[in-house]
């Protein structure tokens, strides 16, 4: 049921996680829903959740009587009839035009329900998730806390802190519910390009030149800037650095002076160098892995370790590969053995990779294992004796710490396929992280052994590609900003 008996459309709880993202994307989902088909990986994170959900309700069907729901009316029955556990319970409250199906209604010891959710998430911090939740607590009319199965395995709950915030979403959705125009919004990277209503804002946020659409210029930087009379990228680009004034985010005049660079980046469709680059010598080496975050425990099992060596043929492509996330352990102690010998073989080594996410990934292996002490990972971390910093090497940071580009994202796609910088191509050009993580879980779901191959191959081709662009972006930097 998505609408009352006079025709307005009612609020849902699962409309919090839309509504704590943007405001106009809970607006266009009351107003102009978008007709968008979920892609693979949405399709494989939904499929994850119910396989959640199952198994909350196995766990519970074990230790209580569990009756499942099938209407309205039948979850009224059953919560008078008293039953221990309601599955899929459907709750209504006319007054405020909310609707809600909270997995489990659970009989508390007092007699009364205590609403309960499934959810794949590990963190029950989430703002979207915890206004969620505190909803079926007011379908409920109840002041018992919710409860959430994580998909960690911890169990947490929510009461009454989030009150105030549930007021806030229910009187905010109230008002857009009625309001005829869409809110004004700012643009935000990491949200607008995965929204299903992208098409619809991309061109007013360009035609607009709004000062949001430029990397790292926050949306609350941008509503400031307006306030005082900045309010295209133009305008900004003209601007004296020292001039701007202090807004949410953008305070001090390095922050000031990138704005203005990153506006005039943009304009120009140039890139604006900031500093000499300075790369390391030695024996560089590229590395990058592939993850996968659907494991069991949702520890994160690196199926792939990718190294491309000197010089840099597609036959230099090496790797470490486990096929399940039970190898996980000899996987990681592979990938060690393997960086010692090519720290025997080319000394001095660096070892380059894209983004801070390598390291950290050592740093929690070594944790998982207790390895924190072994030689090999102290050397990687740069923790060796008269060594402050190790082999491993971020070309991310020299990016952002020197040049400013004229894009609007700084990953390595971003800057590798764009034809006017580095210019290199991925062989399958729809591959990325989130489709890896789809392959891989493919590979592990297929029992024909020649498919398996057939995925595994093409996970294979697409970490080559990723350290090759690790290269070429290196070959790119100092050819064109090391002095
Ligand atoms: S594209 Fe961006 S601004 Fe538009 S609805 Fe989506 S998140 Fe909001």
């Amino acid at each position: 049921m998505t609408h009352n008996a006079h025709g307005v459309r009612l609020i849902k709880p699962s409309d919090a996680a839309s509504w704590a993202s943007c405001r106009r994307r809970a607006w266009l989902d009351m107003h102009q829903t978008a007709d968008f088909e979920a892609d693979a990986f949405a399709r494989l994170l939904s499929d994850a959740g119910l396989r959640h959900e199952r198994r909350i309700l196995k766990q519970l069907q074990n230790e209580y009587d569990v009756h499942h729901a099938d209407s309205f009316e039948h979850t009224t029955i059953l919560m008078q009839q008293g039953v221990p556990v309601i599955y899929q319970a459907r709750l209504m409250n006319p007054d405020v035009g909310l609707v809600g199906f909270p997995d489990f209604l659970i009989r508390h010891e007092s007699g009364r329900y205590q609403p309960a959710d499934a959810k794949l998430t590990q963190s029950e911090n989430k703002r979207g998730l915890q206004i969620q939740l505190g909803l079926y607590r007011r379908l409920l009319a109840t002041d018992l806390p919710v409860i959430v199965f994580l998909g960690d395995n911890r169990t947490a709950v929510i009461g009454d802190e989030i009150d105030a915030q549930v007021d806030a979403f229910l009187t905010d959705m109230q008002q857009l519910r009625r309001q005829p125009e869409q809110p004004e919004v700012r643009y935000s990277h990491s949200k607008c390009r995965v929204c299903p209503y992208f098409a619809h804002c991309q061109p007013l946020f360009a035609s607009r030149e709004d000062i949001s659409l430029l990397h790292g210029v926050h949306g609350r930087s941008a509503e400031h800037l307006a306030m005082s009379g900045i309010r295209t990228i133009s305008q900004l680009a003209a601007y004296d650095p020292g001039a701007l004034p202090d807004v949410p985010h953008l305070s001090g005049i390095k922050r000031k002076q990138r704005a203005v660079a990153q506006a005039q980046a943009h304009l120009q469709n140039q890139v604006i160098q900031l500093n000499a680059v300075e790369l390391p010598a030695g024996h560089w080496i590229h590395f990058d892995i592939e993850d996968n975050p659907l494991t069991g425990t949702r520890e994160r099992h690196v199926y792939l370790w990718g190294l491309l060596a000197p010089p840099y043929t597609h036959a230099d492509f090496d790797y470490v590969w486990t096929d399940h996330e039970n190898e996980d352990y000899a996987g990681w102690l592979a990938f060690l053995q393997k960086i010692e010998r090519y720290r025997n073989a080319f000394s001095p080594v660096i070892l380059a990779h894209y983004s801070n996410h390598e390291k950290a990934v050592i740093k929690q292996y070594a944790q998982r294992y207790n390895m924190t002490e072994q030689s090999t990972v102290q050397w990687l971390l740069g923790k060796t004796h008269g060594d402050s910093h190790g082999p491993m090497f971020d070309l991310q940071k020299v990016v952002q710490d020197n040049l400013v580009l004229p894009l609007q994202g700084y990953g390595l796609k971003d800057i590798c396929k764009h034809p006017q910088l580095v210019n290199f191509q991925w062989e399958d050009e729809t591959s990325g992280s989130q489709w890896s993580i789809v392959q891989f879980n493919r590979f592990l779901a297929e029992t024909d052994p020649a498919e398996r191959q057939r995925l595994k191959s093409a996970l294979l081709r697409y970490n080559r590609d990723d350290v090759t662009a690790t290269h070429r972006l290196e070959q790119w930097l100092r050819n064109r900003f090391v002095s």
